[in-house]
């Protein structure tokens, strides 16, 4: 699908003759898009699906302060806030060559398109939970992962009811698929400790009568108002806070979920039984396509994020001019820093041809 838009009758079109392409409509993709064509550039705005917003598009309510995900989707992607960009979604962008000082997009394997500079905004993808064998995703029903309650909330709740019944226990583990040599993830997935607390409480919300369980291996709530929200689910919502691994998750004969684990500050083993199990899985790279060689360091199944060569400074990848990274392509992170970093790239793309075109 290829479009030539004019969101918004009255905005401009592009006011200089320099192609950039965005590739990935999510948050970090939009900012992107939105800042260059603001800025005057011509924007080849690839996705690979057909609509945009990314991994917003599962989310009901936004850490730490509650937004509606559905009101920040409108704000982000108001076409007032967007000049003349040639929409290509639809389109899987498979790769990206240097070719004779200029950059090509190869997309959907046959089609190639040149552009001045790229910025990558690709994001990450959930980690698979059924690589951790040991908590039965995939196989027990009452096991899902975060995003699946995300997209329970967004849609229908009650679909956690058992008949007529309020779910009586639901218990959350955090750190699936990061800080896990296993599983080749060492990092620290930043996001999914204050997933962990926000739908705790929302689940707290919902069934009032239900208890609440996060098995953690440390709280990391780094954000503005994160601590805050984990103070108030522990002050005011009663939710348990026990640190401790989860070692096994196994199905009773009514389809509830047997939890064993171990209370690290206690020294003492802990069994449960509750009606779900709720995984907060990680943030692995997406893609590996787009990988520029050199540029990456693995992890999660060979999958590597990529890297600005000076992320102190700049979001460019040096030893190809003109490529810029933004959102979580390059690392964790959470929507207003995605957002940040694709206003900043945009600004830094900006910058780079202006340099290029005084130089020639
Ligand atoms: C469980 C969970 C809950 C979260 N909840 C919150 C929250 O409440 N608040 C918050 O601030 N953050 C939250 N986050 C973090 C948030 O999801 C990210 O910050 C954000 O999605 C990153 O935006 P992005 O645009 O970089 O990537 P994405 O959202 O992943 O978007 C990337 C886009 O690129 C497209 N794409 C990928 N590959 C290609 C290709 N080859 N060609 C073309 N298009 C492509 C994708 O289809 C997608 O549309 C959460 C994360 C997790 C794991
Ligand atoms: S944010 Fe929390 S749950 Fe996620 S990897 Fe880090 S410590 Fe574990």
């Amino acid at each position: 699908m290829s479009e030539r838009l004019k969101h918004n009758p009255d905005n401009q079109s592009s006011t200089t003759s320099h192609r950039v392409a965005v590739i990935g409509a999510g948050p970090a993709g939009a900012a992107a898009a939105q800042t260059a064509s603001m800025l005057g550039l011509a924007v080849d705005w690839y996705e690979k699906e057909t609509f945009a917003g990314g991994k917003l598009n599962r989310y009901y309510q936004l850490f730490p302060g509650r937004e509606e995900a559905e009101v920040v989707y409108r704000d982000l992607f108001d076409p007032n806030h967007y000049r003349e960009v040639n929409k290509q979604f639809g389109r899987f962008v498979t790769g990206i060559e240097k070719q004779a000082g200029r950059l090509r997009i190869l997309v959907d394997e046959s089609q190639a398109k040149d552009a001045d500079a790229v910025i990558v905004a690709n994001g990450f993808d959930f980690f698979d939970a059924r690589l951790k064998e040991e908590f039965g995703y995939g196989i027990y029903p009452r096991v899902i992962t975060s995003p699946d309650l995300e997209y329970h909330f967004k849609t229908d709740i009650s679909r956690l009811r058992r008949g007529e019944e309020d779910p009586e226990a639901v218990a959350f583990v955090h750190c699936v698929g990061s800080r896990d040599q296993q599983v080749g993830v060492p990092y620290c997935s930043r996001v999914c400790c204050i997933t962990g607390i926000k739908q705790a409480i929302e689940i707290r919300e919902q069934f009032p009568r239900c208890r609440v369980y996060n098995f953690y291996i440390d709280i990391r709530a780094y954000g503005n108002g994160y601590e805050e929200l984990y103070r108030q689910a522990q002050e005011e919502y009663a939710i348990r806070f026990i640190r401790g691994r989860v070692s096994e998750a196994s199905e009773d004969q009514y389809g509830r979920i047997r939890v064993k684990a171990e209370d690290t500050l206690l020294g003492k083993p802990v069994k449960l039984t509750v009606d779900w199990l709720v995984l907060l899985v990680g943030m692995v790279p997406a893609c590996p396509e787009l990988m520029l060689n050199g540029q990456s360091d693995s992890h999660g199944n060979g999958r590597s994020f990529l890297k600005a060569d000076n992320p102190h400074a700049s979001q460019a990848v040096a030893s190809c001019p003109g490529l810029f990274l933004a959102g979580a392509c390059s690392g964790p992170m959470s929507i207003p820093e995605s957002v940040a970093s694709g206003r900043s790239a945009a600004v830094q793309v900006f910058e780079y041809l202006k340099n290029r075109n005084s130089s020639l």
